[in-house]
């Protein structure tokens, strides 16, 4: 017998890190999907609002139901998978806390009812990528999650988008937040390595769209764009179109992505040995899908398309030209004659 959409069960998604950089775009891709979206916040709301809080309060005037904790308080995270019959667990917390998602794998099995769990993975597929440090130990811990995930038996899907549409700026961890470069290029390497860039708006559908399908469960789902499959030489050109006027390509060698990347700053020395395993060790590039764990997104969605980086940078344009207009009226009306 076939159960018709509307008597089936509605899942319900619990998101933890909504109001992270990439929680944002799984949290607004659920509740556009209509989801029965809940999200765990562990911040306490401030007076005046912050950032954070207008982000919730956005989401939830949009339905999104907020709960308040945090992940690493085991007993508390069982306790509220039961009461609110949690189907499906998303987690996207930042690398600093990876190893909180421990106890929360823990809460998942003693629970034993939820469906999916997708860790806070988000990247490049963990196991076969081997950056220097700093990035080497989250990469640990992001393997010990799923390496927990396995001996427990709990469904999961890894979801390995690699890079987020934006200028890959190798000391900042949310490249996407900032305007392309507009004085000169830092171009690692010979700028000739490729990689994968996907909007956060298709991080989020695609990510939503994963957890509940049954061909990817216990599957690393790779997201592969061809559209977006560029180095950072044709990165730059695209961006200098945009712009209509060429700059300055300054060749940042390895020996410098390395000397970043051993100075030690968390988080900028993570994002430097992460720039330097995609742009010259190629980690985004150098295997094939061909695991029996492994699937690529355009084979599961043949006819979604993708944000092209074309329109990403687009967007940065007019973004930039927002801001133009904005400084132009504020010294306009800050001219005293
Ligand atoms: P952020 O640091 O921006 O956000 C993390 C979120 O998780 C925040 O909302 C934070 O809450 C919440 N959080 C952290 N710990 C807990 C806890 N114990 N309980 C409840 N909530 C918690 O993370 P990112 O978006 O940068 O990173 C998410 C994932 O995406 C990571 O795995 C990262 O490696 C990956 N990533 C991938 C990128 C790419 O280009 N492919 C780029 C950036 C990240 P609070 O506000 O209280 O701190």
């Amino acid at each position: 017998m076939t159960i018709p959409p509307s008597a089936a069960k509605k899942s319900k998604v619990l998101i933890i890190g909504a109001t992270g950089f990439i929680g944002q775009f799984i949290t607004q891709a659920a509740l556009d999907a209509g989801k029965t979206t809940y999200l765990l916040n562990r911040s306490i709301p401030k007076f005046p609002a912050n950032e954070k809080d207008m982000k919730l309060k956005a989401f939830e005037d949009q339905g999104a139901i907020i709960l308040h904790g945090s992940i690493a308080d085991q007993e508390f995270t069982e306790k509220l998978l039961k009461v609110h019959e949690i189907d499906i667990v998303i987690s996207a917390v930042g690398g600093a806390t990876i190893l909180d998602q421990l106890s929360l794998i823990i809460a998942i099995k003693n629970v034993g009812t939820i469906k999916r769990f997708l860790p806070s993975e988000f990247g490049h597929d963990v196991d076969r990528a081997n950056p220097v440090e700093p990035g080497l130990t989250m990469y640990k811990e992001k393997r010990k999650v799923r390496r927990l995930i396995e001996e427990l038996g709990i469904p999961f899907t890894n979801i390995c988008c690699n890079s987020i549409a934006s200028w890959p700026y190798h000391h900042n961890t949310h490249p996407s937040q900032l305007l392309p470069p507009l004085d000169q290029f830092h171009i690692y390497g010979d700028g000739s390595v490729k990689a994968y860039f996907v909007a956060g708006s298709d991080i989020g559908k695609l990510t939503i769209k994963a957890a509940e399908d049954i061909r990817t469960i216990n599957k690393n789902v790779h997201f592969r764009p061809q559209c977006n499959y560029l180095n950072m030489n044709e990165l730059a050109s695209l961006w200098e179109n945009k712009i209509g006027r060429f700059l300055p390509r300054v060749f940042v060698s390895e020996t410098h992505l390395l000397a970043a990347a051993a100075e030690k700053k968390i988080p900028e020395s993570i994002v430097a040995s992460l720039t330097h395993d995609i742009f010259i060790n190629g980690c985004q590039i150098n295997f094939e899908i061909d695991g029996t764990n492994d699937v690529e997104v355009s084979i599961l969605h043949p006819h979604e398309s993708f944000r092209t980086m074309d329109e990403c940078f687009h967007e940065f344009l007019l973004k930039m030209e927002k801001n133009k207009n904005i400084e132009h009226q504020n010294s306009a009306a800050n001219h005293v004659d």
